[in-house]
């Protein structure tokens, strides 16, 4: 039985009548907070605006964050890091939108900290939060420095060959700016509904970036919520999580399979610009990856059996930083775990074998 969320009754024939054509980001109102000029909410289809909140220091630049407007509930898709500036910034897009925290209900698509950040901020002023299980059981996992998690990745970081880096958890962002006290979410499963107004959003899994992340897609509209899945001009970042999780470049590849076969107008990706042309976006992430498991393959033929740190260092990153010295601790973490991924999903497509040395450091060697 699929569960109905937000059972609203409006149809509204008036949007619905213009949507043939609609194109994004013309021809539609625009607005400015008089009193933060940074954040800018545009109404990019009918009834849904997009504000790009502000991430300080942080490579992303910001999030879009989502407002589907309907009649009783409004839909907002993911919410931003857990800090003043940002808590500025949506609540001025909200103004906009003409919302509040008691008429939100918020879908995350997933975990890290730039969509979760403000879970509880909003969970505390009334607003009811949807999630998938795997994902906000991890951030509940994840809020104490001495968790599981955040001890197990420190480990991570020493069996890929990082002790000379001496990464500092405090330089993590996921940590930094991670949820400070437990979320109380809605566990949202594929085939759930949300009706907001004249649409219904349908949850579908797309694990890869995250191992439980979840898009909403809108199937009469041909509409897609990605989150971080796909975006537009930068490449979502795939990581080794664990080998519980295991091959999660090969679960990526899987769940960009599973976008292709469906048919989309809009794909509202959470950073940078909006991907237009989804299926060609989908065919440059694969040529990229290609490239990139390339690049590790001829890394271990040219040094031999070679730490996670070895090959991270022998990847081409677009950075910048003269060299592995130079570049941002912060950076560092995101860099070996991508690394890994590529050659975990080396290891499981038969061309790598992964050793592990007595001190617990991987090396990865071509069969
Ligand atoms: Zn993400
Ligand atoms: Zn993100």
């Amino acid at each position: 039985m699929k569960k109905l969320i937000n059972n609203e009754t409006e149809i509204a024939a008036k949007v619905h009548n213009t949507l043939d054509n609609v194109s994004l980001n013309k021809n539609y109102s625009e607005a400015t907070s008089p009193n933060v000029s940074q954040v800018t909410t545009k109404e990019i289809y009918p009834g849904i605006f997009m504000a790009p909140i502000n991430l300080p220091r942080n490579p992303l630049r910001s999030i879009n964050n989502y407002i589907v407007k309907g009649q009783s509930r409004d839909l907002m898709v993911d919410t931003a890091f857990n800090n003043q500036s940002c808590v500025k910034d949506i609540n001025c897009h909200m103004d906009y939108c003409k919302t509040k925290a008691t008429s939100l209900d918020i879908f995350f698509t997933h975990l890290h900290s730039d969509h979760t950040g403000l879970a509880n901020y909003f969970a505390d002023r009334g607003s009811d939060l949807y999630m998938g299980r795997y994902d906000a059981n991890y951030v509940n996992n994840s809020l104490a420095a001495d968790s599981p998690v955040w001890l197990s990745q420190l480990e991570l970081a020493l069996y890929q060959g990082l002790a000379a880096d001496d990464l500092k958890l405090e330089e993590h962002p996921g940590f930094r700016y991670r949820p400070q006290k437990r979320m109380q979410v809605n566990y949202t499963a594929p085939g759930d509904v949300f009706k907001i107004g004249s649409y219904s959003f349908t949850v579908i899994d797309l694990p890869g970036h995250t191992p439980g992340l979840q898009a909403l897609y809108e199937p009469e509209h041909q509409l897609l919520f990605c989150g971080d899945h796909i975006l537009g001009d930068i490449t979502p970042n795939i990581t080794f999580w664990d080998f519980a999780v295991g091959d999660s470049l090969g679960t990526y590849f899987k769940s960009l399979e599973l976008v292709e076969t469906l048919p989309i107008r809009y794909l509202f990706s959470a950073h940078r610009s909006l991907v237009e042309d989804v299926s060609k976006r989908i065919t440059e992430l694969f040529v990229h990856h290609r490239k990139r498991l390339q690049e590790a393959r001829d890394c271990l033929r040219r040094y031999g059996p070679s730490t996670v740190r070895r090959v991270t260092q022998n990847l081409h990153w677009d950075i910048r930083a003269k060299d592995w010295s130079d570049f941002p601790n912060s950076q560092k973490w995101f860099a070996a775990g991508e690394a890994m991924a590529h050659l975990e999903h080396l290891v499981a497509l038969g061309d790598v074998v992964r050793h592990t040395a007595d001190d617990g450091v991987y090396y990865y060697e071509l069969i």
